[in-house]
């Protein structure tokens, strides 16, 4: 049996903001090699959040302890993420601080 896709309400906004996060950091770069290598690694990470066994529950990634991702694209996210954060405050803020508060919640 084929397992059913993750659609609900909180795997969804964690699918924005992480669209976001990876739009904001490849924003500063113009060349095609950068844009494919953004298309890439966009795709696996809604892949990746489209599986997560986690589902509606799912820790912020940054804090699973399962860690799905493969070393490639786990380091590519880190640099994402080290860039982007921040930045998230200014153009997203509401967005920014669920997913802070999110991390919060479950290092408790
Ligand atoms: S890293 Fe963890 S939380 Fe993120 S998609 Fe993979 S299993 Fe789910």
């Amino acid at each position: 049996m084929v397992k059913p896709i993750n659609d609900g309400p909180k795997i969804n906004f964690e699918k924005k903001t992480v669209s976001a996060m990876i739009d904001i950091y490849y924003k500063q770069f113009k060349d095609e090699a950068h844009q494919e290598e953004r298309s890439d690694v966009l795709s696996y990470a809604m892949a990746r959040l489209n599986y997560c066994r986690f589902g509606e529950e799912k820790p912020t990634c940054k804090i699973c302890p399962v860690h799905c991702y493969q070393k490639k694209y786990q380091d590519q996210m880190k640099v994402i993420m080290r860039y982007s954060g921040p930045r998230m405050l200014l153009y997203h803020p509401i967005m920014s601080v669920e997913h802070m508060l999110k991390e919060w919640r479950y290092k408790g």
